[in-house]
């Protein structure tokens, strides 16, 4: 308890997956979340449990491809909250998954322009707050595929290495304004958008036993493992950790 105290986080594409355990466990930590995804129904009935447990959230609708939006909601939750201290870029989506010569530019252009161009808008309208702040902590979902290649999904390989190295450049840029920025690199975490990956494969449960069998501890993730790395990344235990990759990947990038 209490290890976010008086923090104020947004968190984009909160209301599923990953991005909703993230904004349960800060709330219970003492933080004040702002829920941020494209999904208001979920998004505001995660709002709501986290009130009804006791916590602060308040929920935006807000694309992360939309300049515009980000820059306006941004304003609204520093508004709102009184100051931003956590940016979870967490957004993301895996997009088209075949080879290379087969992609189009439209598939390749829809992922960057949420996997990367997101990060960079949320990034470039939270600074200014988190400066006011007096510093801070973006936490980036990048991917063990921000590590490793494998023989599927480009565009989305492509995003997840590029989110890694602009998180290094952040946290070399802002560390002057006590801003600290890390990328997190899940494995496999059972969250709908995995869900929806394995549903197109012929034989899901199989599909499903085979991606466990990549991860050494034999299964995948579950989203309050990425969580709890989110929690330490934005609470002041990690002061001295920016720039840095933290894998929660049940072994999958050991070998
Ligand atoms: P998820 O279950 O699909 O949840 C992501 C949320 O983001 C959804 O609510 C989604 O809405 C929303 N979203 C999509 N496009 C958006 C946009 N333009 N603006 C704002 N919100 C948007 O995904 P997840 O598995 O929790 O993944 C979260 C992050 O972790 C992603 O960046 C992902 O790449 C990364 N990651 C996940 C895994 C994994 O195995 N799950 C592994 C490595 C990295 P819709 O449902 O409408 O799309």
């Amino acid at each position: 308890m209490n290890r976010l105290k008086d923090k104020v986080a947004v968190i984009t594409g909160a209301a599923l997956g990953i991005g909703r355990a993230a904004a349960i466990r800060m709330a219970d930590e003492g933080a004040a979340v702002a829920v941020l995804d494209i999904i208001d129904a979920e998004g505001e009935a995660l709002a709501l449990e986290i009130c009804d447990r006791g916590g602060q959230a308040r929920y935006w609708h807000c694309d992360v491809s939309s300049e515009a939006e980000v820059a306006r909601v941004m304003t609204e939750i520093a508004a709102h909250f009184g100051r931003i201290d956590v940016l979870v870029n967490n957004a993301g989506i895996s997009g088209a998954s075949k080879p290379t010569h087969e992609i189009t530019e439209a598939e390749w252009d829809l992922v960057q322009g949420i996997n990367v161009k997101g990060v960079f808008f949320c990034t470039k309208h939270a600074i200014p707050h988190l400066k006011a702040a007096g510093g801070g902590s973006i936490i980036n979902l990048s991917s063990i595929y921000g590590l490793v290649g494998a023989a599927d999904a480009p565009p989305y390989h492509a995003s997840k290495g590029a989110v890694r190295l602009m998180s290094k450049t952040d946290a070399m840029i802002y560390a002057p304004d006590r801003i600290r920025v890390n990328s997190i690199h899940p494995g496999f975490i059972w969250t709908p958008m995995v869900a929806h990956f394995l549903e197109d494969q012929p034989d899901v449960d199989e599909a499903r036993q085979g991606v466990a069998a990549l991860h050494p501890l034999g299964h995948m993730g579950e989203p309050d493992d990425i969580a709890w790395g989110v929690v330490y990344l934005a609470s002041d235990e990690s002061k001295f950790v920016t720039g840095s990759e933290l894998v929660i990947d049940g072994g999958y990038t050991a070998h």
